[in-house]
């Protein structure tokens, strides 16, 4: 027998040690019931799978919000890992057909493997996905299988067992805490992102977060995957498991190759999911694909797959009777049988087990299919390029260099860069896109106006919503002034271009906002001309009043709210120093001795007044600010401070603290006004302060935004018609000539109501300059 042993190891080749099973490094089976990884545990897994095998190394691609290790493992048979390098090479050639000489593609594709990242757990209480990848990188490892050895020998699998690592330990350590209380498999009383939370997958061409950034240069810019599948769950009462196709709309600057090859994937793993027994299984349901704000990849070359499991409680099992599944699903009724729905489950006891049991078979099933159709993958991947090439309608986008906001066109131009879109520096300092060039369709989607189709239920009837928001077309947003060119302009005068090395992504913010606060915080005073809004530390006229640093105040509710993190964000990001707000802060009154501003980020008026009510969290998270708290915000403003309310959460304004105004939009039904996150013309009233260094005419984030009618002074407000700038927008007769910025006075202080969202997710840099305006107005 020892003999035997040792002929079998000396065949084998040189002696590593057997991977160790996910139960003797974790202590328990991979999902069993009550039970979570810690993040560390699953980086030293990984780390003791890469000492253990010669088919995996492990990366670490750059650190969190928080600073933990984001790890990359890359998978694949011995012989190509030893020659990385040729294989990002063939890759980058395929993505950019330009390099690539007549008659040299086939070449190229024979010789390529399908490059396949898989992330997980993005959204942290969806996070089976994670415990999938720790068992499935040990399987494949381990276990010898024929679709096993097609996907090592074939494909080159990047693995990311969580995207967002911060958020696992924030989960994990709160489904501990409150194990065996009433509130097990509760969600967390936090974001589960220090700044974005859910909303970390909204961020994929801004790039505001470390998590986005690292994984864009590090794994997407590097190795030009031709799949990328990020793994996500659903609600408890929906489907088992969604797969694509996607939903109408497709954005219309996604080639449609992608568009076929991600029906043809999804219902691949569909159709593997079926076979081996499991039910539930939807496609062409749930989700749209229109923002390019969830997947960078499917304008870069890649498929987006993905695919969202029905929820346990976090790993806590439930029990669901059939006729408690939802009948409303987008597309389809988790009850019934449809093309799309074929076999419904039939209900019973589901867990973080089943979860995972799903999720093993479509990870095998999307490196499977990538495995068996290599050639065709990089062949198509090659010609998506071509056709990107190809694009004549228009010649080029031209952004000249006088602009209102340099610092705003920077980082319009560095957006675009960092997402490998080439932009040319001309003779007099403007800047050229041309689109005879791979990543044409995302610069085209990004610069362009968004015509969202008007989609309804039923002719007539009221909106389909659309998945997210509709409308990313970054010149509104950032107040820059992008111009389309038909024809080229003659003679090219291109005299360098800039492009994203990868690795590396450029950032700039800069504007005047960043010199005033680099000036306050050495201590200084600002001076801001009071006629034109602009600062200048040293020249003094009549015009120019000393601005002091305010003591900024933002609320921050138990229930968390994505918008407060990204008003934390932008705080952070432009330097201004604040305190956060909980609602014992406010309740302890005398909120004017320590603060000038006070901010409420977009969210619910109940979610303000009342919180989470009694029972549905520990008592230390329930309750809002109830009627004390309004009487301590009334006092503040009175006393001189400045309350600024964003978006839904004005109507806490109107109704606790008497301002006069009437939302026209309240009550109003879907079919007669509808702004799923459209941008929308206003016109300011340029003397008032709160307009400081803006144009007269600006486009604004409306999403779902009230517009009043008020005896109080308006400061934006729509015009009577063409009230669209991009997106969708149903029923602007409705908001004609209504107030969307609002200044009320009460006592020696202000109420602002601002009918948007002027901080939207790190983008809207033309009126984050109302939002800093208002911090400073007294
Ligand atoms: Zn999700």
């Amino acid at each position: 027998m020892r003999l035997a042993l040792l002929i079998v190891l000396l065949i084998a080749g040189p002696l590593v040690g057997a991977p160790p099973t996910p139960k003797s490094h974790f202590g328990h089976e991979i999902g069993a019931d009550r039970t979570v990884l810690d993040w560390n545990r699953v980086v030293s897994y990984f780390q003791s799978l890469e000492k253990n095998s010669p088919r995996i190394r492990v990366q670490e691609i750059g650190k969190t919000a928080e600073g933990r290790p984001l790890i990359a493992a890359t998978i694949a048979v011995p012989e190509t890992l030893a020659k990385l390098d040729r294989y990002i090479e063939i890759q980058k050639r395929l993505a950019d057909p330009r390099t690539v000489p007549a008659g040299d593609a086939e070449s190229l594709i024979s010789q390529g493997k399908t490059v396949v990242i898989i992330t997980c757990s993005i959204h942290s209480t969806e996070l089976a996905s994670t415990h999938t990848a720790v068992e499935f990188a040990y399987r494949l490892l381990t276990e010898d299988k024929p679709r096993f050895r097609a996907i090592l020998e074939n494909t080159i699998f990047i693995l990311a067992p969580s995207i967002n690592p911060d958020g696992l330990d924030i989960v994990t350590e709160w489904y501990r805490k409150t194990l065996d209380t009433p509130y097990e498999g509760t969600a967390p009383p936090q974001l589960y992102h220090k700044y974005v939370g859910h909303d970390n997958n909204r961020d994929w061409y801004i790039h505001s977060q470390p998590e986005t950034r690292a994984i864009i240069s590090k794994l997407h810019n590097l190795w030009h995957p031709q799949i990328v599948y990020d793994v996500h769950q659903q609600q408890a009462t929906a489907s088992r498991i969604m797969a694509p196709p996607w939903l109408d709309p497709i954005e219309p600057n996604v080639d449609a190759i992608l568009v076929q090859e991600m029906n043809m994937v999804g219902t691949g793993i569909a159709a593997d999911l079926t076979a081996a027994g499991k039910t539930g299984v939807s496609v062409h349901s749930s989700y749209d694909f229109w923002t390019p704000a969830r997947h960078y990849q499917a304008f870069h070359g890649g498929l987006r797959i993905l695919t969202e499991s029905a929820s346990a409680r976090l790993a806590s099992p439930i029990t669901i009777r059939r006729e408690d599944l939802r009948v409303d699903g987008l597309g389809y009724n988790a009850q019934e049988r449809t093309w799309n729905h074929i076999e419904p489950w039939t209900g019973g006891t589901w867990r973080l087990r089943d979860i995972i049991d799903y999720q093993l078979i479509a990870m095998e099933s999307v490196l499977y299919q990538a495995a068996v159709r290599r050639e065709d993958l990089l062949r198509n991947f090659y010609k998506v390029g071509q056709r990107q090439i190809d694009r004549k309608v228009p010649y080029a986008f031209y952004i000249p260099a006088k602009q209102a906001d340099p610092g705003a066109t920077r980082k319009l131009i560095d957006t675009l860069v960092a997402g490998m879109v080439e932009v040319e520096v001309e003779s007099d300092g403007g800047h050229t896109i041309r689109m005879s060039q791979p990543y044409s369709g995302y610069a085209k989607a990004l610069l362009e106006k968004q015509k969202y189709p008007d989609l309804r239920l039923y002719p007539g009837g009221p909106p389909k919503k659309p998945y997210d928001v509709t409308a990313h077309t970054l010149p509104l947003l950032m107040g820059v002034d992008v111009r389309t060119l038909t024809r080229p302009s003659a003679p090219p005068r291109v005299v360098a271009a800039l492009s994203e090395k990868p690795g590396h992504l450029p950032a700039s913010d800069s504007d005047s906002w960043m010199a005033v606060n680099r000036i306050w915080r050495l201590g200084g005073a600002v001076w801001r001309d009071t006629v034109t809004g602009d600062f200048s530390p040293s020249s003094l006229g009549p015009n120019w009043q000393a601005v002091k640093r305010p003591r900024i105040g933002l609320y921050k509710s138990f229930i968390p709210t994505m918008d407060e993190g990204w008003t934390r964000w932008l705080l952070e990001r432009f330097g201004f120093e604040y305190s956060s707000l909980g609602n014992k802060d406010i309740l302890a009154g005398g909120l004017r001795q320590r603060f000038d501003t006070v901010v409420f980020p977009d969210q619910t008026e109940a979610s303000i007044r009342f919180g989470f009510k009694d029972g549905a969290m520990p008592p230390e998270y329930t309750g809002g600010l109830g009627p004390e708290g309004a009487a301590a915000l009334k006092e503040f403003a009175t006393a001189g401070g400045t309350l600024v309310f964003l978006n839904r959460s004005t109507s806490y304004a109107i109704d606790q603290l008497d301002v006069k105004a009437r939302n026209v939009v309240r009550g109003v039904s879907d079919r007669d006004f509808y702004s799923p996150g459209s941008l929308l013309n206003v016109q300011l009233d340029r003397q008032h302060p709160l307009s400081y260094g803006l144009p007269a005419d600006i486009p604004i984030w409306s999403e779902g935004s009230p517009a009043w009618e008020t005896e109080e002074k308006t400061v934006a407000r729509y015009p009577d018609s063409r009230i669209l700038a991009s997106g969708w927008l149903l029923g602007e007769s409705v908001i004609a000539k209504r107030s969307a910025l609002v200044d009320a006075q009460i006592g020696d202080g202000h109420v602002i109501l601002f009918g948007m969202r002027p901080q939207y997710r790190a983008q809207s840099y033309l009126t984050f300059k109302l939002f800093f305006n208002a911090l400073l107005y007294h």
